[in-house]
């Protein structure tokens, strides 16, 4: 079959690992992880997979909105004026989305969590069911109102009152992150990670092949019959890669149908045609948020942003025609020629 396929430029030869390869699997956060590596032995493995589920599960532990001992709940059950210590992995993800939120003008926001509880894709209410406007401009307003603020020496955040945090846009993204650095310690030099579809890689397989990912496309529908072009599939070396989808969870009501990802502009979620948005970065973390954030600014603003920030993104939008796939120039320069497997 005929792929496109995006190659990173590599900065250093990667060494060829001794072993086999091991897959290792489980489930976090809702969703399932998967671990690739080279392992010397299936002893390695199985420890290693020990590993790696007891530190997702204490990231979930943290993180959790569906967990009402989360770090995260913790926090967001405060009352109003009370600086939290945060675990240093929560501390670490807030600050990057705070300052996602900066670079994004407010489309992208970890404060979001009300909204996303009240149009229930939270744990909260149970049924998806659209808000009336006023519920929307009371939500809008509270959110504008309160602003959050963090003491990194003390690692802290301070409650205003009625915060209510939510990760999940960027916490899968961070756990990726933190399964590569805990290889890393185990000198494992050779792996790709995935949790819930976010992916990073390194290095290469015995052979000197690197771990090879398709790119998750938007499911065909009669509107859509068809994938715009080939599949994209990307070298992952030092590369992390993550997508947002419309499509991932969505209700249908008086025949529109809305999707988990809110415009926190509007208090609605968004609706500006784009299916999916695909970012690579170094950092699962950024690619993560970064890929939620653009679905939220659509096409054009998205684009505009993606580029000034030097993100290779792709989004690929619902048209009339079909899907229709739109790249910044970062994404198109790392997109070789095609290629047969
Ligand atoms: P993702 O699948 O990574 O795009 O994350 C989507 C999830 O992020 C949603 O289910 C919400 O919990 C949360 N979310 C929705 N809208 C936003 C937003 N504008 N900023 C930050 N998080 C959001
Ligand atoms: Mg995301």
């Amino acid at each position: 079959m005929t792929a496109r396929v995006l190659l990173p430029e590599l900065t250093r030869r990667p060494r060829l690992p001794k072993g086999a390869v091991e897959q290792l699997s489980g489930t976090t956060m809702g969703t399932s992880w998967c671990v690739k590596l080279i392992a010397t032995s299936s002893a390695q493995g199985q420890d290693i997979h020990r590993g790696v589920q007891r530190e997702l599960d204490r990231l979930e532990a943290q993180m959790s909105t569906w967990k009402s001992t989360s770090a995260l709940n913790l926090f967001n059950g405060a009352p109003a004026g009370n600086w939290c210590v945060l675990p240093k992995e929560v501390f670490t993800v807030l600050q990057c989305a705070l300052h996602i939120a900066q670079d994004t003008a407010g489309a992208f926001d970890p404060t979001v969590g009300e909204l996303v509880n009240r149009w229930g894709f939270g744990p909260s209410i149970r049924r998806p069911a659209v808000p009336s406007e006023s519920e929307l401009v009371d939500m809008r307003s509270r959110m504008n109102q309160r602003r959050i603020s963090l003491d990194v020496n003390q690692r802290a955040a301070l409650q205003p009152g009625g915060i209510c945090l939510d990760l999940s846009s960027i916490a899968k993204g961070f756990s990726v992150d933190h399964i590569a650095e805990y290889l890393g310690t185990l000198g494992i030099e050779s792996y790709l990670v995935e949790v819930g579809g976010e992916l990073r890689g390194r290095g290469v397989k015995m052979d000197g092949m690197p771990w090879w990912v398709g790119l998750e496309l938007p499911p065909t529908t009669n509107r859509a019959p068809s994938t715009p072009r080939e599949p994209l599939i990307v070298a992952l070396h030092d590369l992390a890669i993550a997508t947002s989808g419309d499509y991932r969870r969505c209700f249908q009501e008086g025949g529109v149908r809305y999707s988990h990802i809110i415009d926190p502009r509007s208090g609605r979620p968004a609706q500006n045609g784009v299916a999916t948005v695909t970012v690579l970065h170094a950092g699962c973390m950024q690619a993560d948020a970064y890929s939620t954030a653009l679905m939220v600014l659509g096409v054009e603003e998205g684009l505009n942003l993606a580029t000034r920030l030097g993100l290779p993104a792709l989004f690929v939008c619902h048209t009339a025609r079909g899907l229709e796939e739109h790249m910044t120039p970062q994404f198109a320069a790392m997109l070789n020629s095609d290629h047969q497997d």
